[in-house]
């Protein structure tokens, strides 16, 4: 059975991504920040696992970005075979600059993990990174074809806020770790495997999360919608973005290590566009009872949308269907109905 190490098991992505390791079988090790978080996970995983708990442990790495924070782990699991590296903040209204909050744990977080597994774990095949579309993004250029091959040109001397730290964050990160392998190709033995989702979108992996009067950022969109008034109007000039299900995010990272083709490649999982006004016209429309914002549905088509391709990557993986925009909004809206007692 092969062993995989999942970092920031805590997290929305993380956590489907460890229910789908182990329903086929493999032994995860998840890193989170503290004993408690490991307490939580350990009991929601034995309740809704109880066969394959067995197969799963937790370790405590406190901060990423901490040089070396990852020794420790690779010295004393020896039988890693496989790392999948989510961790990385992705909040808003983080205390700090950004250099702190957003670009070192991202890139020295990135870096860390890639040189304890040069220095101490040689029998690592693959490592997964989970990056982001924002690593690629030409934001706010609708005639360019965003693909598995173009790069966000956004320096970090241009970044003024938040999201564009975070954003700036993402292809740092990514950037660190593809130039890492070219210049360490002759002392690791692992191959590069990077995941540059959208907005992700779709259920959290325990229901009981879902009641949470905050969720991660992007299940959050879907939230705040949902808790939008009639008389709320501001939530819809927003411009057009991309999405993509929790669970098809999930289930690339784990095709990433059982496909011995997929090897350093960036992997584009994306389902379609979406705008918070057509994200409330699929909650209007299949929750007619929910008295929320209607918005101006008739503006909707005529946002302007960015395009993509991302064939490589479905012809990588042997062809996928992606879940639709709908599901995943009705699924997400489901869930936190239920949790919330309004169902
Ligand atoms: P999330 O729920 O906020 O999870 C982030 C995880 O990273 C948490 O486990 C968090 O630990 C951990 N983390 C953050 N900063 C850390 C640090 N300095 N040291 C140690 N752990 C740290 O976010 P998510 O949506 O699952 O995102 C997972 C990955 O997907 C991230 O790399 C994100 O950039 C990427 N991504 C997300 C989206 C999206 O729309 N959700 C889209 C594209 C890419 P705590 O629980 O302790 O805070």
């Amino acid at each position: 059975m092969a062993k995989v190490l999942v970092t920031g098991a805590s997290g929305f992505l993380a956590l489907h991504i460890i229910g789908q390791l182990l329903s086929e079988g493999y032994s995860v090790i998840g890193t989170v920040r503290s004993q408690s978080k490991i307490e939580k996970l350990m009991s929601q995983f034995k309740t809704k696992y109880p066969e394959a708990v067995a197969n799963l442990q937790f370790e405590i790495v406190p901060d990423i970005q901490l040089e070396g924070v990852f020794d420790k782990l690779f010295i004393e699991h020896k039988d890693i075979d496989f790392v999948l590296h989510t961790a990385s903040p992705f909040s808003f209204g983080l205390e700090g600059s950004f250099d702190d909050v957003y670009l070192k744990p991202a890139v020295n977080g990135t870096l860390n993990v890639l040189k304890s597994i040069k220095n101490f774990a040689s029998q690592v095949k693959k490592v997964v990174i989970t990056s982001s579309m924002a690593a690629i993004d030409n934001m706010g250029d609708h005639e360019l074809i965003h693909t598995e091959d173009i790069w966000n040109p956004l320096e970090w001397e241009q970044v003024n806020h938040e999201q564009l730290a975070y954003v700036a964050s993402k292809k740092y990160a990514e950037k660190s770790a593809w130039d890492f392998i070219k210049d360490n190709a002759q002392q690791i033995n692992f191959k590069l495997v990077t995941i540059t989702p959208p907005f992700i979108f779709g259920p959290q992996f325990f229901d009981e999360d879902a009641s949470s009067s905050t969720l991660n950022t992007s299940a959050n969109v879907i939230n705040q919608l949902l808790k939008s008034s009639p008389d709320d109007t501001h939530l819809f000039d927003q411009p057009s973005l991309c999405a993509v299900d929790v669970r098809d995010v999930a289930n690339f990272h784990v095709l990433s290590i059982k496909k011995e083709n997929i090897s350093n490649q960036r992997l584009f999982p994306i389902a379609s566009r979406f705008t918070s006004q057509g994200i409330l016209d699929i909650i209007n429309a299949n929750f007619k009872d929910l008295n929320i914002a209607k918005g101006d549905p008739e503006n909707e088509a005529s946002i302007p949308t960015p395009k993509f391709n991302n064939d490589k990557s479905i012809k990588a993986v042997g062809g996928y269907e992606f879940i639709s925009l709908e599901r995943q909004v009705v699924d997400s809206v489901n869930q936190i109905l239920k949790q919330t007692s309004k169902l």
